[in-house]
């Protein structure tokens, strides 16, 4: 542990003591529980005045506490500007955020700073809840009771902070993640409402420890911005009894509540893309064409699926490659890059894959590889 205070020259400490510990494991699998109890942290030094209430082991404190030490701004203080959405209740949705003026497709809504963190390796030991109200109260009264009083599943008999937490939590992986990552509560993020063709997607991002949401879709003043709780790309009832078993609720989405047969063309249309899908991810197996990418990006967009639109995309982008048509490769190459930067972030696979190809469509793995793999049959 640090004897000197860890902390920039101008701002509070990144390092506090911990509020309370459990005792150490002894003989149990995960080893950094093993060496250090698990503890629980407030500290303001974090995002202020926010800062973070942690559920983890003090060396991985300290690893989070370092890894901000050279940070700069967050991208939330640098360009923050008025917020372009209000809280509201909505009717049999609790509260949720109404665009206040019109939002672009592919504006930055939010950049937050995650607010309570708890270690994966943490969650579930034996009197983990007990830290986790410790760290929360630890944060002070008001923020505190900006946790607390967010959604809980519904029927939640437990501790508050626990609900929340189960309610709440995104499960992200920071750089001192490790295997198990982190679940993590957004206190603006909680308060996006679902919908099965949302306006709104969102990735974290691990430098800067922040949930960062972007408009799918052009948004008008007076419309629910919405991200999505489960898999978008099954169909209605599927979806509806993930929603229900995980979230408790029925969704009324508008995907949700058409007419019967406007309902079940849209199934049909999933049905279509999870076949697509297969036949174009499979490589060696001959099936794909570019006509069935561009078929599944119509469908995506027939779905409005806008917050996943990269997917489609980028598989338009590997058929024309791999069919050899190099303008049209980095066309949706392009159009990939554009929406996968925003939804997915900068450090994904397929993001670097895009860029290679942009750079250098015949020097990209797909290049010609449908033509080449029939010539070889
Ligand atoms: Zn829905």
């Amino acid at each position: 542990m640090p004897t000197r205070p860890l902390q920039r020259a101008d701002q509070q400490p990144l390092w506090t003591d911990p509020l309370a510990c459990l005792p150490p494991l002894p003989g149990h699998g995960g080893e950094r529980v093993n060496r250090q109890g698990t503890c629980a942290f407030a500290t303001p030094g974090f995002n202020p005045p926010v800062g973070l209430a942690a559920v983890t082991t003090p060396r991985r404190f300290l690893e989070l506490a370092r890894s901000r030490l050279n940070r700069t701004a967050s991208a939330a203080a640098a360009g923050s500007t008025a917020s372009p959405y209000r809280a509201t209740a909505i009717p049999g949705k609790g509260i949720g955020l109404i665009a206040t003026r019109p939002i672009r497709a592919g504006e930055r809504v939010m950049a937050e700073p995650v607010t309570v963190l708890v270690d994966g390796q943490a969650w579930g030991q034996e009197g983990w809840e007990g830290l986790l109200a410790a760290a929360v109260e630890g944060l002070g009264e008001k923020m505190a009771g900006e946790v607390r009083g967010l959604a809980m599943p519904d029927g939640w008999t437990g501790g508050v902070e626990e609900g929340v937490v189960r309610g709440n939590a995104f499960k992200i992986s920071g750089k001192t993640g490790g295997e198990m990552g982190w679940h993590g509560v957004f206190l603006g993020v909680s308060r996006l409402n679902h919908a099965c063709a949302p306006n709104m997607g969102y990735h974290f991002d691990r430098d800067s420890m922040e949930m960062r949401v972007y408009a799918a879709q052009d948004v008008w003043p007076g419309e629910e911005l919405t991200i999505s709780y489960v898999d978008l790309i099954q169909d209605s009832h599927t979806r509806q009894e993930s929603l229900s078993a995980t979230w408790g609720f029925t969704c009324t989405c508008q995907r949700c509540t058409r007419e019967s047969h406007v309902l079940a063309e849209s199934d049909s249309r999933v049905q279509q893309i999870l076949d697509l899908w297969r036949e174009v991810d499979d490589y060696g197996g001959g099936k794909g064409t570019p006509e069935k990418a561009e078929l599944l990006v119509t469908l995506y967009e027939l779905e409005g699926l806008q917050a996943r639109i990269h997917e489609a995309y980028y598989r338009a982008a590997l058929e024309w490659n791999g069919d050899g048509d190099q303008t049209r490769a980095v066309r949706y190459a392009r159009l990939g890059l554009d929406r996968g930067l925003l939804m997915k972030g900068e450090d994904k696979p397929f993001v670097q894959s895009l860029r290679e190809m942009v750079k250098d469509p015949k020097d990209h793995w797909s290049w010609r590889f449908r033509v080449d793999g029939k010539e070889k049959l």
